[in-house]
This record gives C-alpha cells, sequence and structure tokens, in this order.
C-alpha cells in the first residue's frame, strides 16, 4: 500500500458523532439569528491580501504571522485565505453598495485560516459564526450584539460566561495614549520581548495585547487608555453599561482588553470561560466605524463580534445540554432481496411523509440485519418479511419498548400509518 496521505496538521475532520453536535450549534445559532432579525451572507474563502493588510493593519498578530498568504498562479495575484470574517462581509458591503438604503445586520457561519500553533482550542483552519451590524452608530446596537450572545450561551446551555468590556475610544484620543504608551515601555526597555521591541514604535497598544506571560508585569502598569478618553466616548461607553446593567448582564470593565486588530474603535468585548484552559475567550468584538472607509466605502459605523465554535463546543460538551445526535425513526428489514422493489418504493413514501428512514443495505441473515437496527437507535423496525409481503402488510416492530406490541400496516397506503411511527 502506498503511504497514507494525511490531513494537513491543525485542520481536522469532522465526522459524526461529533458532527451532530455541529448541527445542533448551527440550528441554534439560525433559529437565534432570525430572533434578533440577522441576515445570513457567505463571502469567498479567499480575498485579496491588501484587505487584511489593510483592514486589520500590518502591525498585528493575524497579518504579522498567522496568514495563509500566496500568489494566484495565473495572474499573479496575492490572496489570503480569510483569517477573520469582519473584513471580507465589510468589503462586500461596500462592495455591493448593500447600505445604500440604510443599516444591515448580517451573520456568517464558516472556516477561518491562521497559521498557529496546533493545541487545544487552537487550529489552523477553526471554524467562526460571526455577526456584523453596519450603518448603527448607537450603543444600543453594542448591547443588541452582546446580549445576543448572552442569549446563545442560554440556548447551549453554557449558563454565565464572563463578560470583559473596554473601549478604545476614538483614533485621536489614542494618539495621546500612544504617546504616553511609548514613554512607559521606553523607559522598561530591557524587559520587553522581540516583539514588543518591534512593536514599540509601530503600534505600542498591540504590545498590551501580548501573549507573553514575562511582559504582564509591565503590561499591568501601562498607562490606560481609558483616562485618555473624551467626553463623547465616554458617554458611548456609560450608555452601553446603563443597557447591560438594565438587561441584567453582568460585566467586568477590563482596561487591558484592546483585542488583535486595529479596526476596532469604543466598544471592544471579549466572552471569556476559566474551563478551557489556556484558550478562554470564546467570543470577541467590537465597534469598527472606520474600516468601511478604510477598504474604500463611504463612511459607515459598524459593530459586530466572532465566535470559536471549536472552543464554544468544547465547552458545552463539559457543561451544556447537547442533544442526543438524532436517531432514525425506523429501520427497514428487507431478508429476501426479492422484497427490496416494495421495500425501496414503501420507505420513499414514508420519508415523502417526512420519516427518517433507513434502509438495510448489502443483505445478511434476519439477525444481522436486526443487530443493525439496534445499532442505529431507531425505534422502529419495518420488517418486510415474505408472509407479510403476501398479505400486502409490512410488520412493524418496536425496538425500544418492550411493553409495545409488533403490528402489521397495509402496504397500500404508507402515508395513512407514517404518524404512528414518528410519536409512538
Ligand atoms: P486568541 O487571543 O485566542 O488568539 P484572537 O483574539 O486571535 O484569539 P479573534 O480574532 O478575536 O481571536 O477571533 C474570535 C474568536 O475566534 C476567538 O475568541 C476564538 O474563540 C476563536 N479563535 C481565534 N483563533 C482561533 C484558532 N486559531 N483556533 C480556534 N479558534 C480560534
Ligand atoms: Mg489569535
Amino acid at each position: 500500500m502506498a503511504d497514507p496521505i494525511r490531513a494537513v496538521k491543525g485542520m481536522n475532520d469532522l465526522l459524526p458523532p461529533d458532527s451532530a453536535r455541529w448541527q445542533w450549534f448551527e440550528d441554534t445559532v439560525r433559529a437565534l439569528m432570525r430572533r434578533y432579525a440577522y441576515q445570513f451572507v457567505r463571502t469567498p474563502i479567499v480575498e485579496h491580501t491588501p484587505l487584511f493588510v489593510r483592514g486589520l493593519g500590518e502591525v498585528t498578530d493575524i497579518v504579522e504571522k498567522e496568514m495563509y498568504s500566496f500568489v494566484d498562479s495565473m495572474n499573479g495575484d496575492p490572496l489570503t485565505l480569510r483569517p477573520e470574517g469582519t473584513a471580507g462581509v465589510v468589503r462586500a458591503m461596500v462592495e455591493h453598495n448593500a447600505l445604500y438604503d440604510g443599516g444591515k445586520r448580517l451573520f456568517y457561519i464558516g472556516p477561518m485560516f491562521r497559521h498557529e500553533r496546533p493545541q487545544r482550542g487552537r487550529y489552523r483552519q477553526f471554524h467562526q459564526v460571526g455577526v456584523e451590524a453596519l450603518g448603527y452608530a448607537g450603543p444600543e446596537v453594542d448591547a443588541e450584539v452582546i446580549l445576543m450572545c448572552r442569549a446563545l450561551w442560554q440556548d447551549l446551555g453554557l449558563g454565565e460566561v464572563r463578560l470583559d468590556i473596554n473601549s478604545l475610544g476614538q483614533p485621536d484620543e489614542r494618539r495621546a495614549h500612544r504617546a504616553a504608551l511609548i514613554a512607559h515601555f521606553e523607559a522598561h526597555r530591557d524587559q520587553l520581548d522581540a516583539d514588543a521591541q518591534r512593536r514599540l514604535h509601530s503600534n505600542p497598544l498591540r504590545i498590551l495585547d501580548t501573549k507573553n506571560p514575562a511582559m504582564q508585569p509591565l503590561v499591568e502598569a501601562a498607562p490606560q487608555l481609558m483616562s485618555y478618553l473624551g467626553e463623547a466616548s465616554l458617554k458611548h461607553f456609560d450608555a452601553l453599561k446603563a443597557m447591560l446593567d438594565a438587561a441584567g448582564q453582568p460585566f467586568r470593565v477590563n482596561p487591558r482588553l484592546v483585542r488583535g486588530m486595529d479596526y476596532y474603535n469604543l466598544t471592544v468585548f471579549e466572552w471569556v470561560t476559566d474551563k478551557l484552559g489556556a484558550q478562554g475567550t470564546i467570543c470577541g468584538g467590537g465597534r469598527y466605524d472606520g474600516l468601511m472607509e478604510l477598504v474604500g466605502g463611504k463612511p459607515a459605523p459598524g459593530i459586530g463580534w466572532g465566535m470559536g465554535i471549536e472552543r464554544v463546543l468544547d465547552l458545552v460538551q463539559q457543561i451544556g445540554s447537547a442533544p442526543p445526535a438524532p436517531v432514525p425513526d425506523a429501520y427497514a428489514i428487507v431478508p429476501d432481496a426479492a422484497a427490496m422493489p416494495v421495500a425501496v418504493r414503501t420507505v420513499e413514501a414514508l420519508r415523502a411523509a417526512g420519516l427518517a428512514v433507513q434502509l438495510h443495505a448489502g443483505g445478511g441473515s434476519m439477525k444481522s440485519q436486526f443487530k443493525k437496527a439496534d445499532a442505529s437507535g431507531a425505534r422502529h423496525a419495518l420488517i418486510f418479511g415474505g408472509d407479510e409481503l403476501a398479505r400486502a402488510e409490512v410488520a412493524v416492530k418496536p425496538l425500544r419498548d418492550a411493553t409495545a406490541a409488533q403490528v402489521s400496516q397495509p402496504l397500500a397506503d404508507p402515508a395513512a400509518w407514517a404518524a404512528s411511527l414518528r410519536n409512538a
């Protein structure tokens, strides 16, 4: 045999039975989005590299070291597998002038790609659900996107997840803070790691986002952006806090929360759990009022979040309430191949009536077919035996309820008794 070809490191297959939990998660998300009136969008997985370089910022972890970039061999275009969803959605809105008739509330679900060191909760292909509310400047939309996460935690049976919020103010406020930051870090140059040294003058705010534990004391002591915010920024933040209070959502103001992309302003937030080890942030987002303009559109405000599905489902597995994987209503046992045409016709009619039916394939003894029926989890076996067929009937045997009796049903009109299989 040839050497087995394996999946790319950090990129995972999703197989049964785990895939059922994913489908339940996505169904739950879609139902949530309907309740909040967010509409589905899908943008390409590949975008022109400058979208991310310009949109996320040149001096960010993602752009500096995590992007899967390549050159299109046909035309030489620099392309990148999307590392996050916001830039692509904003690009699409600009390209299609989609805000011409007012704001849009959107959501997406799909794979993202980052060249990171794979570990629990950190993969090279991972999946996000995200929302983007575009065209709304007011803090009520900040509250809305935050509270819809809480609603999702409830739907997933996750209970309380910790909410951290912060305000990054506006670009001019950040400039004043930036000067103070540079002065602080310059005074402790010897304690800066290589990344921080490099970013000291290009993007000192990013130093606050460091994952290096050795840098934490220095970061803790850094001047806080909050004290550089002007009246309008503080008012926006206070309004958000009042709405979260009114909705009974606890939060912690974390002045060191800066997020990994440059496009944020005003509100930023993260949902964090202590149950996933080092990768405890399950969702992060914020306002990005400058991004539309940055990718070449008319200025328009925006806010959104991205949620790591792998991390959320890891948490669901620990403490959530994923329902059991769905099982068929019935498993069709066909002891003699001669009965197959009738069996096929009948199970098709049952499926058309809305039942989930698995048809035995591959022959074998009655006993071995019953074993398969049992293993399928189906609630009923349909037995297309010779005697039954001679009477134009099929035997229906309950598999999960020892007190229920086997009955015969007419083959003539399966739709008439289909419901009895589902509800019994
Ligand atoms: P982290 O600080 O853990 O690197 P991040 O700030 O880079 O996260 P975001 O860009 O805000 O993450 O993405 C939003 C969410 O996507 C994260 O909160 C996390 O749940 C998830 N996520 C990010 N990177 C990965 C990854 N490599 N593998 C799995 N999930 C990820
Ligand atoms: Mg990261």
